[in-house]
């Protein structure tokens, strides 16, 4: 057989991941981005030891440590007092641990080094501007439709789409996803506007009940990505561009510790996002003949646990492997099943305790205070170990 062609529909994390995994593998690639250019909103991204340990394979490892800040714990705090209630290390631990860091990355940066990535190889083909619309079986094949030109033929279509995926909709119908009853605020700070020391070398989570408040360095240290959610129905929008309120998101802390306030008050109006936070349940198929899903399109993961880029990261190793050794137009089926096999189990497991982490951190009254107990009894602890571990580029079927 020829070289194996793969259309990604998707130029996202997931997508441009799994480009570039395929394409190491010697399959030939053409990625569809309904956007104008790669771009990813003005928010920062955690990249725990499983997702970096698949990014480094593919010889990003230099970019990335240069584009990312290193933190050197975790630590949870008492959205009140400030109370230290949980830490665990990171940074040199991590490595040790596991061979791989958890690195702090702002989005544009990090899609920027996998788009660069992908211009310079020849076996990936990238096309911006280029909505997928559907997509129809045809012998050995399928062909992919794209909105402003003609059809291009294909051996496999991934849909990497996102949570509204368009592939995935076709596959099995067009269910909504479902609002889970959290809004996040998100907003990038420049460290230079804030006090000396007020924020520390930390990936750190004020737990208060009904919300909680993330904040962590990226970019070298020269900026903070807050990421700030609340319980809260009656908007449900999605979307990346949305501006929220300085006024409602102080309403929404007040009476929270004065360094909350003061990364508020930092915040620049026009620098503050408004998101709802939707997810969908574990799905029973990712995929059916010749066409598949990847990251958010086949399992949105609540980012309590910042995980769900993670995932789409370690899809697209695991795919890669799968389709590595497909010969026949026949064998990509199969290889298609296999890889959803391999990653139904753990992706249901981390989308089902993202939505435990969410109440765990949520708590309030005396749960709380059992929980905070609880928690100081096991100090130093990951909760995470196991999730890190994972090496998706030995698990390939
Ligand atoms: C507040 C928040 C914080 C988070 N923090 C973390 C974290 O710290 N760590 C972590 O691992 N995860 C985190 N996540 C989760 C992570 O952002 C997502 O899981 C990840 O971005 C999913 O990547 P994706 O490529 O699957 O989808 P997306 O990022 O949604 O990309 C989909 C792409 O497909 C394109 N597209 C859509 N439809 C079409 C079409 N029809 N044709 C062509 N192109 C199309 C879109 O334009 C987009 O570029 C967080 C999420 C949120 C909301």
């Amino acid at each position: 057989m020829k070289c194996l062609r793969v259309v990604i529909a998707g130029g996202g994390i997931g997508g441009l991941s799994a480009a570039l995994l395929l394409a190491a593998k010697g399959i030939e690639v053409h990625v569809l981005e309904q956007a104008a250019a790669f771009t990813e909103v003005g928010a920062g991204i955690q990249l725990s030891p499983n997702a970096t340990r698949v990014l480094f394979s593919l010889g990003l490892e230099a970019a990335l440590r240069r584009a990312a800040f290193t933190p050197v714990s975790g630590e949870t705090r008492h959205a009140r007092t400030g109370k230290v209630l949980a830490q665990f290390p990171l940074g040199e631990h991590m490595d040790a641990r596991f061979g791989f860091p958890f690195l702090q990355v702002h989005r544009a940066d990090l899609i920027e080094i996998l788009a660069e990535a992908a211009r310079a190889h020849s076996l990936i083909a990238l096309e911006t501007d280029s909505r997928l619309v559907g997509f129809e079986a045809c012998e050995n094949g399928v062909r992919v439709l794209r909105e402003s030109s003609e059809a291009l033929l294909a051996d496999a279509l991934i849909g990497a789409d996102g949570v509204h995926s368009v592939v995935r909709a076709a596959l099995f119908g067009a269910e909504s996803p479902r609002f889970t009853g959290n809004i996040a605020w998100r907003a990038i700070i420049p460290a230079a506007r804030l006090p000396a020391g007020l924020v520390r070398p930390k990936a750190t989570v004020w737990w208060g009940p009904g919300r909680h408040f993330v904040h962590y360095y990226v970019r070298r240290g020269e900026l903070v990505n807050c990421v700030c959610v609340v319980e809260k129905t009656g908007w449900e929008i999605e979307s990346w561009s949305e501006r929220g309120e300085l006024k409602e998101l102080k309403a929404e802390f007040a009476g929270w510790h004065e360094d909350i306030q003061t990364l508020i008050d930092s915040m620049q109006p026009g620098s503050l996002y408004k998101w709802a936070l939707f997810d969908r349940p574990p799905m029973a198929a990712w995929g059916r003949g010749q066409v598949s899903l990847l990251g958010d399109a086949c399992h949105p993961t609540l980012p309590f646990m910042a995980q769900g880029a993670a995932m789409a990261i370690e899809d697209g190793a695991v795919l890669s492997g799968c389709l590595r050794d497909v010969r026949a137009a026949s064998e990509v089926a199969a290889a298609l099943e296999r890889y959803s096999a391999l990653r139904r189990g753990r992706t249901a497991h981390i989308q089902r305790h993202s939505i435990r982490s969410g109440k765990l951190y949520h708590m309030r009254g005396l749960p709380a205070r059992l929980r905070n107990l609880a928690l100081r009894a096991r100090p130093g602890k990951s909760p995470w170990d196991s999730i890190y571990s994972y090496n998706a580029l030995l698990c390939q079927g």
